[in-house]
């Protein structure tokens, strides 16, 4: 899996055996970290989350009946979302697609419609992608082996080693953010989080330590990092199984850990929103099919904070303009950039341009808006809802 291996070195003293674990970079041949915790020390830290996590773990849908598939499904909805927040999602989503055949076969504005809200579109994109892989290779289902499903759209190490471990059993680690964060404060290690090689590296130290009990094992660490040893304040030590084991806890420096460099600025741009409304329809448009929030929907969109007077004079050619009033500014922050945007409801009594002009049963139903511009769906939805153009 990776370059690093472990080695471990026994040492006696008059009364009980001491094991020190190095890690080796075997390409550059050399011992790049020191394990600070010996065999026993891993067998306890195992039983501690064992227990922890058998009276402690939350009842998700996900974990009644954890078929690779649902696990497939509920990691990817998972990542950058909170767990309350995917479970309808989970619900929907799994009714409406039960399977991989399902999934491979799926209308792609239905996919966008049941991700609507989730953000990241390209996920849902490359799942789809997956299982159309999964069909034509492995008889629709999911692969079993780390290894097999590394090598899928979409399936990165982490995810990989969730499905692995949690439905195939296969003793392999699933090291996301949370589970580094944890291992971080644990070792007291000063590796930067943020860089690929400290996530690999992690990922060979994780493996040292698994029990054969894998599946609940990396689910606890997840869980303790959601629940317990919580990001950005204080995590909460005193209810926190591994206290005892861990490093930054002894040292009083839980604050100090993870080490993680701040990432370069986001890019900011600036947007005019104009919601154009004409016989209790909106006009849409879908975006390209490649880059940001592909082929999903959007309002009409101009590049900059457009004035009164210009964005009437870009809206010309749309129809024949009755009244245009302000809406509520608004920010979305992607991961590389933030839209400020400036928002217009618009209301015509002719249009000229034909297009597409959707009904208010059709922006709920079938065409997916990204989550950036939630509050003009929102105020599009209450002006269709009043017919504000014709009472
Ligand atoms: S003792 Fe505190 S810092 Fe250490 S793993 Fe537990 S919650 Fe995190």
């Amino acid at each position: 899996m990776t370059f690093y291996k472990e080695k471990t070195v026994r040492i006696f003293n008059s009364e009980k055996r001491l094991y020190f674990s190095f890690l080796i970079d075997t390409k550059n041949k050399q011992v790049c970290y020191t394990i600070v915790m010996n065999k026993q020390d891993k067998e306890r830290m195992a039983g501690y989350l064992l227990a922890w996590y058998d009276a402690n773990k939350r009842i998700l849908p996900w974990r009644e009946n954890p078929t690779p598939y649902a696990v497939w499904v509920s990691e990817i909805m998972l990542q950058q979302t909170r767990v309350e927040a995917v479970k309808p999602y989970f619900h929907r989503f799994m009714q409406q697609l039960p399977d991989i055949q399902s999934l491979a076969t799926c209308d792609d504005d239905q996919l966008a419609k049941l991700w609507e809200g989730l953000g990241y579109y390209h996920r849902v994109r490359n799942m789809k992608k997956c299982a159309i892989t999964c069909v034509e290779k492995y008889n629709g289902q999911l692969p079993s082996t780390y290894e097999e499903l590394l090598t899928l759209p979409g399936i990165g190490a982490y995810t990989a080693g969730a499905i692995a471990s949690i439905a195939f059993k296969q003793k392999v680690p699933a090291v996301d953010g949370n589970v580094l964060r944890v291992f971080s404060r644990i070792l007291c290690s000063e590796d930067d989080i943020g860089k690929e090689t400290t996530k690999k590296k992690f990922q060979s130290i994780i493996q040292t330590y698994l029990p054969s009990r894998v599946d609940a094992y990396n689910q606890a660490l997840m869980e303790i990092g959601a629940m317990i040893c919580v990001p950005n304040t204080r995590p909460h030590c005193d209810r926190c199984p591994l206290a005892t084991l861990c490093k930054a806890h002894q040292k009083n420096k839980e604050m100090q850990y993870p080490i993680k460099q701040s990432k370069k600025a986001r890019k900011i741009e600036q947007k005019t929103i104009a919601v154009v409304l004409f016989q209790n329809h909106v006009h849409l448009h879908q975006r390209d099919a490649k880059g940001l929030l592909a082929n999903l929907y959007e309002f009409d969109t101009f590049e900059g904070h457009l004035t009164k007077q210009s964005l009437l004079k870009q809206l010309k050619p749309i129809g024949n303009i009755t009244s245009i009033l302000p809406l509520q500014d608004s920010k979305h922050i992607f991961t590389h950039k933030e839209w400020h945007m400036k928002g217009w409801l618009v209301l015509l009594d002719h249009a000229s341009q034909t297009g597409l002009w959707a009904t208010q049963k059709e922006l709920l139903e079938t065409y997916a808006i990204p989550s950036a511009l939630r509050i003009y769906k929102q105020a599009c939805l209450i002006a269709m809802e009043e017919d504000i153009m014709y009472e």
